[in-house]
């Protein structure tokens, strides 16, 4: 068998309960879904303004497609840079108020452009322990000196700092991390950058079209501005398409531009996409109400589960894990949900810590209060077979 390691391999994943199963969605992203042919209401998406279905984007895809066609057909820099990917960057520049923005495919494959365009070996990366993946992989990509410090720890990042030798310094976090919803300290963060003549990548994959009062993300939260920030968001969540962005200087984004390999060296997104997500965006910043219905939703999920045996992680954002424990143990509620027709998925390890597989629950404004009810009613359910077998 010349694959028999790798089926040892799955076999010891199976035997610790860590296989995954992909679901089937047979409807358009919302609230309610259908999945492997069942109606089921679904707090699994990073769909928080509830858009991704919505009849003006699909309209915009189709426009798109009528006036550019379903493929790029070729690379940003030979002939595949568009007029709706170049209006789009334009947009999106004044949207978040930085001077140029470059867009890439995805968010993973921008975070792994910018990493690697802007630090070598001669340089020192500082990253958030509870960062994303695809930053941890562009710090690994890089070849530069990869720091890690504890989640939200500003004294160990500002040793970090004190003691670093290199030649430049970029400090990376999440603005809302990913899977604990909490939202980074930018301020301090930019602080210490400035201290210590250090650049500051924002990954706000999580915090653009949803923090800000006109959504336009996590700078706008703190009312920060900063030529040293580099600023990345993704397309595909808030904004309800698919993709990612960097906004930042004009040096920045030119040396993105010349040097980023996983910008550089890839077919352009369909431009249909960057037409509907130029609908997106005039939807994020028109729709406050969808922002303002949201901040209701998370404020009624944390006064409905406050008396659980399991907690809610202190967040405010869309994001709101609740920490079973046990991989088992969350594996178990999440089934026990999923047969009363709500679906959260379970996070474990090694995405989360050993001890802290939870239920992450995420919120969209396309849910109704009546949603979030049933999802309390259910866990509420669900608690008391806990406690009888406790
Ligand atoms: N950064 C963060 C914080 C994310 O959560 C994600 C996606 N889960 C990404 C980057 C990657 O974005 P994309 O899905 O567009 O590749």
């Amino acid at each position: 068998m010349p694959f028999s390691a790798l089926a040892a391999q799955l076999a010891a994943l199976d035997a610790q309960g860590l296989i995954r199963q992909r679901r089937v969605l047979e409807s358009p992203q919302s609230a309610h879904v259908v999945v492997n042919g069942r109606d089921v209401v679904a707090f699994c998406s990073n769909d928080y303004l509830g858009i991704a279905g919505d009849p003006r984007l699909t309209a915009a895809a189709c426009e798109g497609a009528g006036r550019y066609g379903v493929g790029a057909g070729a690379s940003h820099l030979i002939l595949g840079h568009g007029a709706a990917h170049h209006a789009l960057e334009d947009a999106l520049a004044r949207f978040v108020r930085l001077p140029r923005v470059l867009l890439f495919s995805t968010g993973y494959m921008a975070n792994i452009g910018i990493v690697t365009a802007l630090t070598g070996h001669n340089d020192a990366l500082f990253a958030d322990k509870l960062n994303h993946a695809s930053l941890n992989d562009a710090a690994l990509l890089s070849r530069a000196d990869f720091k890690r410090y504890a989640h939200g720890d500003l004294r160990a990042l500002g040793r970090l700092l004190a003691a670093s030798r290199a030649r430049r310094k970029l400090v990376i976090s999440d603005a809302v991390f990913s899977m604990d919803g909490d939202v980074a300290p930018v301020p301090e963060l930019l602080r210490l950058c400035e201290q210590y003549d250090a650049w500051l990548l924002l990954d706000d994959a999580h915090g653009f079209g949803v923090l800000g009062a006109s959504g336009s993300g996590v700078l706008q939260h703190f009312g920060v501005a900063s030529a040293r920030i580099v600023y990345m968001a993704t397309l595909g969540k808030a904004a309800g398409v698919f993709g990612a962005f960097a906004a930042g200087q004009p040096e920045v984004i030119e040396t993105l531009v010349q040097r980023a390999r996983s910008y550089i060296y890839t077919t352009a997104t369909p431009p249909m996409l960057a037409h509907a997500l130029l609908a997106s965006l005039n939807i994020i910043a028109a729709e406050d109400y969808r922002r303002e219905h949201l901040a209701r939703l998370i404020t009624g999920l944390k006064r409905g589960l406050a008396g659980l045996r399991w907690r809610l992680l202190p967040s405010d954002t869309a994001i709101q894990p609740l920490v079973i424990g046990s991989s088992d143990e969350a594996m178990r509620v999440s089934a026990a949900l999923a047969a009363r027709g709500v679906l959260v998925p379970p996070i474990r390890p090694p995405t989360v810590a050993q001890g802290t597989a939870r239920l992450r629950i995420s919120l969209s404004a396309a849910h109704t209060p009546e949603d979030v009810a049933q999802l309390v009613e259910a866990l509420q359910g669900i608690e008391d077979g806990f406690a009888c077998r406790d």
